[in-house]
Formats: structure tokens, C-alpha cells, sequence
């Protein structure tokens, strides 16, 4: 059986920053569940249909064939046979993604494909749903999370690192509304699954999250 680490957390609390950290120290394959929504995301925005539009989205996801590799230790998203990691990490693209994941038949395409990676391979995989619907037994799940002004500050700083003109309380609006959409949806709503623990990291450094969920690893 292989070993698997869930990570759930609402957007900006650092899943992806800390699981691929802990990947490297644990020789772990790290899994970005939301590349994967958000590459699903960019097909539907391509194809010109309105997040709105339910029966489009659903209807049309059956034609996006999403796949995902490593390259040079980095994942890599295929969209239908196109590498769309340049295009996934935008606000747009978030916000569609949060928008089309609420569809059980994305879902159900895109987890089936989550759980055949963690079948076979050794991997820490984040998410909103990866403790509660997606690797139900993982070994170690841990609930991620931060305050909304907090993550906003990390996802404004991210931004205006790469040179991407934004506005933080437009950043929190969105991110505030995505937690709300994520949380309250019918299908694999993101919560914490009952026997995941709970990691603050408002006032933790990335190094301190880091050796706090490797221990929980060890114990
Ligand atoms: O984590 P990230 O911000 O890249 O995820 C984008 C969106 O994809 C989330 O807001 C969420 O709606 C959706 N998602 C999901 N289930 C996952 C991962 C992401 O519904 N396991």
C-alpha cells in the first residue's frame, strides 16, 4: 500500500508552498489537486462557456482529457495534450475553477484520476476534499488554513512578485467569496475531515509549518 499525506485547506492558507517543501524532504510525489480543477477551468473559459452555464460545463468537461506528469521534479498539467501550467495560477482561472468544481461530473472525472496517482505511487497531495472524499485513508491529513486577511496579503505579495497589477481587498473579496462557495457547496464541500489536524499557520513561518506537519508525519 502506499503512503499518502492529505492536505485540505481553504485558498491561500500555503497548502501548495508546504506540501511541496515536504515532498522534497520526505522523497515524496506532490500532487496539486487544484491545478488539475483549474486546468478543467481553462478548457470551459477557451470553449467560451459562462461559469454559470451548469449543463455546458458538465457536457463539456467529457471532451477535456487532463493528464499530469513530472517533469524535472515538477508537475506538470496536460490539456489535452497541451502543457497549460503557464496559464493555471491567475485570478480568472481561480475563480472559474472554484466555479466549474462545483460539478459532481468534473469532480468525478478529476478524482478518479487523483485516486489511481495515490494508488500507486507515494505522494503528499493537497486540496479541498482530499482528506474527506478523495484518499479517505490516507495516513496523515492535516487541515490547513490562515485568517482571509492573511491569505490575501500571501496571494498579493505572490502577485505583485510575478508583476501582476492587483488590489488586496479585491484579492480578500475573492478569496472570501471562494471559501464561502467552496464550503457551502453540495458536493465535497471543503471541511475538515474528523480525524484531520488542524495547523493555524497566521502566525507560523513556512519553516516552522513545515517541521510542525513533518513531526505529525513521524509520530
Ligand atoms: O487550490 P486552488 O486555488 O488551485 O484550487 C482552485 C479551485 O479548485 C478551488 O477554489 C476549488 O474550488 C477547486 N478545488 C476543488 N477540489 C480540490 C482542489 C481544488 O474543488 N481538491
Amino acid at each position: 500500500m502506499s503512503y499518502n499525506v492529505a492536505i485540505d485547506g481553504p485558498a491561500g492558507a500555503g497548502k501548495s508552498t508546504i506540501a511541496k517543501a515536504i515532498a522534497k524532504k520526505k522523497g515524496l510525489i506532490y500532487v496539486d489537486t487544484g491545478a488539475m480543477y483549474r486546468a478543467m477551468a481553462l478548457f470551459m473559459i477557451r470553449e467560451g462557456i459562462a461559469a454559470q452555464d451548469a449543463e455546458g460545463i458538465s457536457r463539456k468537461c467529457q471532451e477535456a482529457d487532463i493528464t499530469i506528469a513530472y517533469e524535472n521534479g515538477e508537475q506538470v498539467v496536460y490539456l489535452n495534450g497541451e502543457n497549460v501550467n503557464a496559464y493555471l495560477r491567475t485570478e480568472e482561472v481561480g475563480n472559474m475553477a472554484s466555479a466549474t468544481s462545483v460539478q459532481p461530473a468534473v469532480r468525478k472525472k478529476l478524482v478518479e484520476l487523483q485516486q489511481a496517482l495515490a494508488a500507486k505511487s507515494d505522494c503528499i497531495m493537497d486540496g479541498r476534499d482530499i482528506g474527506t472524499c478523495v484518499l479517505p485513508n490516507a495516513q496523515v491529513k492535516i487541515y490547513l488554513t490562515a485568517s482571509s486577511a492573511v491569505r490575501a496579503k500571501r496571494r498579493y505579495d505572490e502577485l505583485t512578485a510575478k508583476g501582476e497589477a492587483c488590489d488586496l481587498a479585491q484579492i480578500q473579496a475573492d478569496i472570501e467569496e471562494r471559501d464561502y462557495r467552496d464550503m457551502n457547496r453540495e458536493h465535497s464541500p471543503l471541511k475538515q475531515a474528523e480525524d484531520a489536524i488542524l495547523v493555524d499557520t497566521s502566525d507560523m513561518s513556512v519553516d516552522e509549518v513545515i517541521e510542525h506537519i513533518i513531526g505529525i508525519c513521524e509520530e
